[in-house]
């Protein structure tokens, strides 16, 4: 029997756990989903609402197919007058829809029987895609599409559609229902949410900022919305920021107890590995040696950050910290995320090593049987320092006495492993030293809070002599006339890379478009040795096509993106990047990196395939502008915004779901004080709702 005298009393304590409410509870969501939706951070009903759009799509009118511009996403309606199936290259479906105002072709690259029914003459559909502009006149390429009867025209949303962060499995439509479930119930107030700034900064309270930002209406200021300064996002950041403010105040409590051994250069050992090299270092590269050997040298653990663009010098700022290990008489190890880096690695710091007397071991995946039992047997005893991959990690390795660990080009990385490894040096409250090592150019403003609770030292210095990669842009139809540039540049002997970078989302394809272009290469340029290499190789592979690159025994190197990261021919002086257009500045600035490293002037040519949208295009003119690699992604950062720029690749590092650090730089300034006015009980309910289990703060 309801008490109906006191029904706020009984309406408090049943949302009380509905909030608290596992997923498996929801309609729909069984074993299969659930894992899916763990995987996005989500386990209660509650983490629903706080998984936020990515952006919107305006579902809520119809363009006539005369208004359709180049670029655009439109949501269009009509009727199918034609359809055919086009062998070309690839096989094609296209489907011609019309309305009162004009016409426009559905274009699908891959599709099914059902879809060639669905698009059949006569047949009523409404489409939603990016409009483009093709040789036959505007295109919708793989639009979704909904079949409709002309007497029961489908309705039209009132509101924008939120399109959510997903993962493999989980289909759109899926998270968009689970979602708008969760938020009706949130406005017909069967769930409540504790609401503990309230008031503060004169923001709407939380759940309305939430309905708002799940569902704005049409008459919403989606611009206002997008840029973030609508106020609803404004007091959602206000709350991501406090909870990272609280729990990176916590974590610095939990660090302060901890200890890492000393470690000075007791043996002047760093001198003498300074004095084995053909250079003399950087002002910048002796600077960042002179921060890490502070740090090594307090009884606290480092966790610093280099950052340094490709190029800069990292192996020997790297090298001289592990000597300085080894000259106290403990061990150092250096991973880096794939076989090929770590390879790189042992090959160049071994020579140093063996000259100072010390112990290097070599572990990777590949090592087995007897070598491996020695490599595990030396790194218990006698060894100095650990090379290698995540093969470091594993349960079976254990160390004598390791006081440091360094990451290599981290964001390959999670930060989980980096702490797998840390935990192998754990005695009780004593921790290695830890050192990450990035090739990715963070803006400072950006690096500050994106790497909380990391120092920070910048290589931002080249070694000298280095000339910036001339960089030109060429549509593909101009694919013979670079061609023709490469023959002559490989005929001075020059080494080149031709860069196939995925446009399927598909490494088996991508590799097969790699395959044929170097097919495709060899045959016209039979001259010259081709050589191709792509991720589906194994790694042993891999490694050989890279030594005979080395060696100059391969003048053109067909490759996927895995030669994005660490790879160093110095010869190498032309880079070649097909599907420029599709690439992203980081990645195009990474892929770059690969060339220049020697004393020819290096240059690079992104290829195209036009018409250019206007980001792309803006893209490749900082590309050509600029070989900075800051300066490229403070213009990555304006082009995309940090969420993006940070990406889900980088997860060494923050993320926010709604917050923005260029952007709510006001609002940071306040958190401190926001922070300072709640109690313990809703400081840890503002935790647990914005980071949760998030590996960022789990420290060790
Ligand atoms: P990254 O920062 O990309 O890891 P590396 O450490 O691989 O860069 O260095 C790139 C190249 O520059 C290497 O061939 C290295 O020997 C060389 N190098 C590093 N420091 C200097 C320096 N101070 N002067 C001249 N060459 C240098
Ligand atoms: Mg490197």
């Amino acid at each position: 029997m309801p008490c109906w005298s006191c029904p706020r009393a009984v309406s408090a304590a049943e949302p009380e756990t509905a909030s608290g409410r596992p997923v498996t509870a929801l309609d729909g969501v069984g074993e299969r989903v659930a894992s899916r939706l763990k995987a996005l951070g989500i386990e209660r009903e509650l983490d629903l609402l706080f998984h936020l759009p990515l952006r919107y799509e305006d579902r809520t009118r119809i363009t006539p197919l005369n208004r359709v511009r180049n670029g655009v996403t439109v949501q269009v309606e009509g009727q199918v007058v034609h359809q055919e199936i086009r062998f070309g290259r690839r096989r094609m479906l296209l489907a011609t829809l019309a309305d009162d105002s004009g016409q426009i072709i559905l274009r699908f690259f891959r599709f099914y029987p059902s879809q060639q029914r669905l698009l059949k003459e006569g047949q009523y559909l409404r489409c939603f895609g990016e409009a483009r502009f093709g040789p036959e006149g505007f295109e919708l390429i793989h639009p979704q599409c909904q079949a409709f009867q002309p007497d029961r025209p489908l309705e039209l949303p009132e509101s924008l559609t939120p399109v959510y962060p997903t993962t493999q499995g989980l289909g759109q439509a899926t998270l968009q229902r689970l979602v708008g479930d969760t938020v009706a119930r949130l406005e017909r107030a069967e769930l409540s949410l504790e609401d503990p700034l309230a008031g503060t900064l004169g923001g709407p309270s939380l759940a309305s900022a939430l309905i708002t930002v799940h569902g704005p209406a049409a008459s919403d200021d989606l611009n206002a919305l997008i840029e973030g300064d609508h106020p609803a996002v404004q007091r959602l950041a206000l709350e991501e920021l406090t909870a990272h403010h609280l729990a990176l105040a916590r974590l610095n409590r939990a660090r302060a107890r901890q200890r890492a051994p000393k470690l000075v250069d007791e043996r002047r050992l760093v001198p003498a590995l300074l004095a084995q090299l053909p250079f003399e270092p950087t002002g910048a590269q002796d600077r960042v040696m002179a921060e890490i050997a502070q740090d090594l040298a307090r009884t606290r653990p480092m966790r610093r950050l280099v950052q340094g663009d490709v190029g800069s010098g990292k192996t020997v700022v790297a090298a001289a910290a592990l000597v300085t290990a080894a000259s106290s008489g403990r061990q150092a190890a250096i991973v880096a995320p794939t076989e090929i880096l770590a390879e790189q690695h042992y090959q160049n710091l071994k020579p140093w090593l063996d000259a100072l007397g010390l112990e290097s071991v070599w572990l990777a995946g590949k090592v087995k049987g007897k070598a491996r039992q020695a490599a595990l047997e030396a790194l218990k005893t006698s060894a100095d320092i650990a090379i290698g991959t995540h093969a470091l990690f594993q349960d079976a390795v254990a160390f004598r006495d390791l006081g440091l660990v360094i990451v290599d080009e981290q964001h390959r990385f999670g930060v989980h492993q980096r702490l797998a490894l840390a935990a192998k040096g754990q005695r009780g409250q004593r921790l290695p030293h830890q050192l990450v090592m990035t090739a990715t150019p963070i803006p400072r403003t950006l690096a500050m809070t994106a790497y909380a609770g990391l120092d920070i030292s910048v290589i931002d210095e080249l070694p000298p002599g280095r000339k910036p990669v001339t960089t030109v842009a060429a549509s593909q139809q101009r694919r013979e006339q670079v061609v023709e540039r490469l023959r002559h540049a490989l005929g001075q002997g020059r080494q080149a890379y031709w860069v196939c970078p995925l446009i399927e989302e598909s490494e088996v394809l991508e590799a097969e478009a790699a395959e044929t272009r170097s097919k495709e290469l060899a045959r016209v340029l039979p001259e010259f040795r081709v050589g191709l290499i792509h991720g589906r190789m194994k790694p042993v592979e891999k490694q050989a096509i890279m030594a005979e690159f080395s060696a100059g025994e391969i003048d053109l190197l067909v490759a996927t993106t895995v030669i994005e990261v660490g790879v160093d021919v110095p010869n190498a002086s032309v880079m070649i990047i097909e599907n420029a257009e599709r690439l992203g500045l980081s990645q195009l600035h990474q892929l770059r990196g690969r060339v220049g490293r020697g004393s020819d002037q290096a240059s690079c040519v992104l290829l195209y395939k036009p018409p250019l949208g206007p980001m792309a295009e803006a893209r490749l003119g900082v590309m050509r502008e600029t070989t900075d690699g800051f300066l490229i992604a403070e213009k990555d950062l304006e082009l995309r915004g940090p969420g993006e720029v940070l990406g889900t690749r980088q997860t060494g590092m923050l993320r926010f779901r709604v917050a923005d650090l260029a952007r709510d730089a006001e609002l940071i300034e306040q958190v401190a004080d926001v922070a300072a006015g709640l109690d313990a009980e809703a400081g840890e309910t503002l935790i647990q709702r914005w980071i949760g289990a998030a590996e960022q703060f789990v420290d060790v």
